[in-house]
């Protein structure tokens, strides 16, 4: 039997049973309430609903009135990074989710959460029963350090951290829920925006945290935190750093806090930042002047009562995590101080030989993100950890797309990734407009696989379960001050969905 009859014959199997749900999606109803649109319209399916899936489907919907999109979310809450990633303190940021709520109500998406694409229903499938799948499962896995004491106690990664403060579930319990909060001195391998976010919030003032949407247990936790210094590290010199001004000059101004940076560090970069672009040149001189300039009086008052202290130290590689006798707990990390050669992007550290220990309880590298491949059917390049394709047309599997930090790497801001989103969905409707993605012929959709997953044992969460969810935790924040409480498993949120 070929695997196209055997996807409809576990629909006919499925749609002859008598439940609600069965008898409506037999109707053309699909759980969520929308009207199936049509069995002939062109059928995408989208695995992610980060901001790549969302924007994907944003413009597929736009470009083509009669394509029917539906999205696939592992977790049953939706938005990605927008919600487990971006800061609690940046709730600007997170007005995506206005217009991604709008393109999950449009008539012509359905969101499926809880399903995990690659475990509860493959790539293959998806691809039998839509014209075209997208890939935009963003970037989940990280890149590891790999020094030896990189497993002790203590070291974490800024996905844990990240994942630890935002609720994200499986990062709340056991080792990754009990930071080691405890010490003085934190370090934070990388300088881009997610480890400022890092450093910030370790030296946040608690009242400045508390009307966020960070989590309960960690709000707790860095209330009682003893940390009181943090030093970002990076390999290369200032002029090299991959944060954006923005978020340095957050960290200079943060309450309570003062920078502690080595001048040296800093000899001849006020004579290099003549030459360098605009945005990098206000970035390098904000730090200049953070570094070098006496404070005027009143930052001098304010950095007299600062009680936490944060600064860059850099040219500086990781080469080791030290531990006490018994082997169970950071107590340092040994650093090798590198010079650079060459200037500017493309400046190379060159290890010199000497090396530094600095005393410190609590190690996170923010080195980056990286994708995981999905499975062994679809092309993956292992080396830059991305699909491999042209403007979103995955190289050499027709019907096949992708989106988002699959598709260019972890790097960018949500612009970045709205940019190349629409892109890809431009690639596709290209192919469909001209003939090279064949929709003539119709596919079942979403209704083929929601029998596979009911088969499974799965059900799946739409858009509007989501609203519930959505609904109880902004209830449970606003008893606390905040703008929501979020959930914090998985269990919990299937429990209010499934209310
Ligand atoms: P993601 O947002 O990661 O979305 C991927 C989605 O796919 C997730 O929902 C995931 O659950 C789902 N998924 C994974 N595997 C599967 C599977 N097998 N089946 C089904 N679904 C799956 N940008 C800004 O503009 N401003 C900021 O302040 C900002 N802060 C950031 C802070 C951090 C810590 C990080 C890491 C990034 C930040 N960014 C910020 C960047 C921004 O988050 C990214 O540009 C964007 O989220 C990338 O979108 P994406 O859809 O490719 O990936």
């Amino acid at each position: 039997m070929s695997f196209h009859k055997v996807l409809l014959s576990e629909l006919k199997l499925w749609t002859s049973g008598r439940s609600r749900w069965r008898s409506r999606l037999h109707d053309g109803v699909s759980r969520s309430g929308k009207v199936s649109f049509s069995s002939c319209s062109p059928k995408v399916c989208i695995v992610g609903s980060g901001p790549a899936g969302f924007y994907t489907a944003q413009h597929l919907m736009k470009a083509r009135q009669d394509v029917e999109v539906d999205i696939y979310e592992r977790l049953p809450v939706p938005f990605g990074l927008v919600r487990f990633g971006v800061a609690p303190d940046h709730p600007e940021v997170k007005n995506v989710i206005n217009t991604f709520t709008q393109t999950a109500k449009h008539s012509h998406c359905n969101f499926y959460g809880n399903v995990t694409v690659g475990k509860d229903v493959s790539v293959e499938e998806l691809q039998q029963a839509y014209h075209a799948v997208v890939l935009s499962y963003g970037a989940e896995g990280n890149r590891s350090m790999r020094i030896p004491g990189e497993d002790l106690a203590g070291v974490y990664s800024a996905k844990d951290f990240v994942g630890w403060y935002n609720g994200l579930p499986n990062y709340q319990s056991g080792m990754s829920g009990s930071y080691y909060l405890s010490c003085e001195t934190a370090v934070v391998l990388g300088q881009g925006n997610v480890a400022i976010d890092v450093a910030r919030i370790l030296l946040s003032p608690i009242d400045m945290l508390k009307t966020t949407d960070i989590t309960q247990p960690a709000l707790e936790a860095l209330a009682a935190s003893q940390v009181r210094r943090v030093l970002i590290v990076g390999r290369r010199g200032p002029m090299q750093v991959a944060c954006t001004i923005k978020e340095l000059r957050e960290m200079v101004n943060l309450p309570g806090t003062k920078p502690d940076m080595l001048a040296a560090d800093f000899d001849g970069v006020a004579q290099a930042v003549k030459d360098v672009p605009r945005p990098r040149r206000r970035l390098t001189e904000l730090m200049l002047k953070t570094a070098l300039e006496i404070p005027g009086e009143k930052e001098q008052a304010r950095r007299n009562k600062a009680s936490r202290i944060w600064g860059f130290r850099f040219f500086r590689s990781p080469i080791e995590v030290l531990a006490d006798p018994d082997r169970n707990r950071t107590t340092a990390i040994r650093l090798a101080i590198n010079r650079l050669e060459g200037s500017g992007e493309g400046a190379r550290a060159v290890l010199t030989g000497e090396v530094e220990d600095v005393s410190c309880g609590l190690v996170i590298s923010s080195i980056g993100y990286r994708s995981l491949p999905i499975n062994g059917s679809v092309p993956f390049d292992t080396h830059k950890a991305i699909i491999p394709n042209t403007m979103g047309r995955v190289q050499q599997a027709a019907g096949l797309y992708c989106s988002g930090w699959l598709k260019t790497g972890p790097t960018g801001v949500i612009a970045t990734t709205m940019n190349n989103s629409f892109d890809t969905a431009r690639s596709l409707v290209e192919d469909m407009d001209s003939g090279i993605l064949h929709v003539s012929s119709a596919k079942p959709g979403s209704q083929v696989i929601s029998a596979l997953l009911e088969k499974r044992g799965v059900k799946p969460v739409t858009f509007s379960d989501w609203e519930k969810i959505d609904h109880v935790e902004v209830r449970r924040g606003e008893a606390v001050g905040k703008p929501r409480e979020k959930l914090l498993s998985v269990e919990e949120m299937l429990q209010v969905a499934q209310r």
